[in-house]
């Protein structure tokens, strides 16, 4: 929901701010890591992460990236007016049932994964009487799309007739895990059941995939969370920039005495006298419930208690300690920022970043910077220009 204003302001009550060249620098970061040889493709599946596709896909272009993937055909026939006709996008999930002229029209790269999909593509390449492109996957120990070890010993050359395999991918259960047995127990397999496919590219790794070392990267890779500033590499530092900004706006703030009770179901009873401060953010907006018993907010560098349960709209903060002043109405509050990562959110919420970031709303006031917009970057590329 999107409304026009007279003022050209958005009245949202919270703010996401993401920012682009932080994605465009991550995305470097992990072609550098992988290397010139290697193809770095972008997964913008779901909205980007929850972020915006049309802002984020075109970003990813102007820092090199031409392959791109979503999960639905829908997401790939929406993204292509976003991006120039050298970039591919590739569709994760498949061919959907009666998707097939609409796919091979709009030139998207359907990921093959049953003889099902297969046969059907192969028969939409012969009606258009032209080669058709795909990607086409294989199951090598996740059990949930592909195609099995037994559907590839069924797989002959006919029926691969008017499809051009552009690349042969599968994908990593445990990547998050570094010492995790099925990370090598995957790649052995893959290597081995991608062997039908002599000649033609090979990707196996997710942005957790891409830490595990070069033997992981084969042909291509397919990060997505890292680009968005999630840790890839959960047990040790986060090597990615921030991307993601969320604050709130305080709607008013409030006194309340000892033995007061605070929001839904009376959750919560203040011990002594204390100042709350309401604020225009809730689980309709993408905060899980479950933030309230362990969840803080931030305000000038300091940590404040959610009081009381998560109500749709609005959640209820303890100021503690901090001065009237500095909290005046409007005042923006942090949820996730330089206190604050989305992984930290996200582990307070019992949950991990990814379905953070892809729960966030639409109410929000959004706010893209790009390289324009940081000062070190700008200082940067003058140092460079002079
Ligand atoms: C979502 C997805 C990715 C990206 O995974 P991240 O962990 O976000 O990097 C790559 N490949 C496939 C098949 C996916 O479904």
């Amino acid at each position: 929901m999107s409304v026009e204003t007279r003022s050209g302001h958005r009245h949202a009550g919270a703010t996401l701010t993401v920012d682009l060249a932080a994605i465009q620098w991550n995305y470097r970061c992990l072609a550098d890591m992988v290397g010139a040889q290697v193809r770095c493709g972008g997964v913008v599946k779901a909205d980007a992460y929850g972020l915006g596709a049309r802002q984020v896909a075109p970003a990813l272009y102007q820092a090199g990236c031409r392959d791109f993937y979503v999960a639905h055909l829908d997401e790939a026939l929406a993204l292509r007016p976003y991006l120039p006709s050298n970039a591919s996008i590739a569709v994760l999930n498949g061919l959907p049932c009666g998707g097939e002229d609409d796919c091979a029209e709009a030139g998207i790269l359907p990921v093959l994964n049953s003889l099902a999909q297969l046969d059907a593509w192969s028969a939409c390449a012969r009606r258009a009487e032209r080669v058709l492109g795909a990607v086409v996957q294989i199951d090598c120990g996740m059990s949930r799309l592909g195609l099995s070890p037994r559907e590839l010993g069924e797989l002959s050359d006919a029926r691969l007739r008017g499809i051009d395999v552009r690349l042969v991918m599968s994908h990593l259960a445990c990547a998050d895990v570094a010492g995790h047995a099925a990370n090598a127990y995957q790649r052995a397999r893959f290597c081995s059941l991608a062997d039908r496919f002599a000649g033609i590219p090979k990707s196996l790794a997710n942005s957790s995939g891409i830490f595990l070392g070069p033997d992981y990267h084969h042909d291509a890779v397919r990060p997505g969370a890292a680009l968005y500033g999630i840790n890839p590499t959960p047990s040790r530092p986060n090597p990615m920039r921030p991307v993601v900004r969320l604050s709130a706006a305080i709607v008013q703030t409030r006194e309340i005495e000892a033995g007061d009770h605070v929001g839904y179901g009376w959750d919560f009873r203040a011990a002594r006298p204390s100042r709350l401060a309401t604020l225009s953010i809730g689980y309709a907006d993408g905060l899980h419930r479950a933030l309230a018993r362990s969840g803080v907010v931030y305000a000038e560098g300091c940590a404040l208690a959610i009081a009381g349960r998560v109500s749709m709209d609005s959640i209820t903060v303890d100021l503690g300690e901090l001065s009237a002043e500095s909290l005046a109405r409007g005042a923006e509050i942090e949820l996730i920022g330089p206190h604050q990562s989305v992984d930290e959110l996200a582990s307070a919420s019992g949950t991990i970043g990814y379905e953070i970031l892809t729960g966030l709303g639409d109410r929000y006031r959004r706010i893209y910077r790009d390289a324009a917009d940081r000062p070190q970057d700008s200082e940067l590329r003058k140092e460079m220009v002079s």
